[in-house]
């Protein structure tokens, strides 16, 4: 099995359901079409909601266990996270994000006049910028994940939005406008993934929850706990095959990217056979 440590870049589009990513994202599906990237279906972790999974996503561990059970408790996170592993490797971390990710793993409360833009190396997510509207454009947010890539050079940078989750609220998982966030982010990564693929980062593409019909999360249905997965790498595809990928993996999947050790938890749930 092929596999080499490299940069990672994440891109979590907040909201975004699995049947519409493979209905409105032509670019990434271009990507799996040409071989380029694989794609696969995540079962979100439960209750399907953002603050709780972001803490999933990132520490591999359940909401039982890390105590991020809802979107209203604004505490730092008491876990392992990539971020934490990351720096702890000496590595470079950065994170264009909504402020939650920053009261997770940086600093909470958050405080958009002080905290918006942070730079120290002694915090888990040393470059940051950090956003506090739901409808602050993906456009504007991918702007800024680009100047810290370019500025900073992370080996980790996480890029999260939230205009499909906003737009999902306001006109529900089947609507138009839901559908054209989603082509619009698609169209925006179109713009940028060429340049991260020939620079050989690795690429993961995910969503921490889905949307349902009524524009609702948190629950058990399809809509609301179905997320896509992409990759540039053969790695799942090879271990995995077609069964959908539990999302407790992803984050020591990042870090097996990375070439950073898990923490104990991470590795208790793993997607790649060879997590050391
Ligand atoms: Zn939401």
């Amino acid at each position: 099995m092929r596999f080499e440590n490299k940069k990672l870049i994440v891109v979590v589009l907040d909201g975004l359901r699995y049947e519409a990513a493979k209905r409105c994202m032509g670019y990434m599906e271009h990507l799996v079409e040409q071989g380029i990237m694989f794609s696969h279906k995540v079962r979100s972790e439960l209750p399907s909601n953002s603050r709780p999974l972001y803490e999933v996503l990132l520490t591999g561990t359940p909401a039982c266990k890390n105590g991020i059970t809802a979107n209203n408790i604004t505490r730092l996170s008491r876990e392992k996270s990539v971020f934490h592993l990351a720096s702890e490797n000496r590595m470079t971390t950065a994170a264009a994000a909504y402020h939650w990710v920053s009261e997770l793993y940086n600093k909470t409360p958050f405080n958009p006049s002080s905290d918006r833009h942070q730079h120290n190396s002694d915090l888990p997510i040393q470059h940051g910028i950090f956003y506090y509207e739901d409808h602050y454009p993906d456009s504007h947010l991918l702007a800024d994940a680009e100047y810290l890539r370019t500025a900073y050079d992370p080996d980790f940078l996480y890029i999260h939005s939230m205009n499909i989750d906003d737009i999902g609220h306001k006109y529900g998982g089947s609507s138009k406008e839901y559908s054209a966030s989603v082509r619009n982010i698609d169209t925006l990564l179109a713009e940028m993934m060429p340049e991260w693929l020939q620079k050989d980062y690795w690429i993961i593409v995910t969503a921490d929850h889905g949307m349902n019909d009524e524009g609702q999360h948190g629950g058990t249905t399809t809509n609301e706990r179905f997320v896509p997965l992409y990759i540039n790498s053969s790695m799942i595809h090879e271990t995995c095959g077609d069964q959908v990928l539990a999302q407790l993996g992803i984050a020591g999947l990042m870090c097996h990217c990375m070439g950073v050790t898990p923490s104990s938890s991470m590795k208790q749930h793993t997607l790649v056979s060879n997590l050391n």
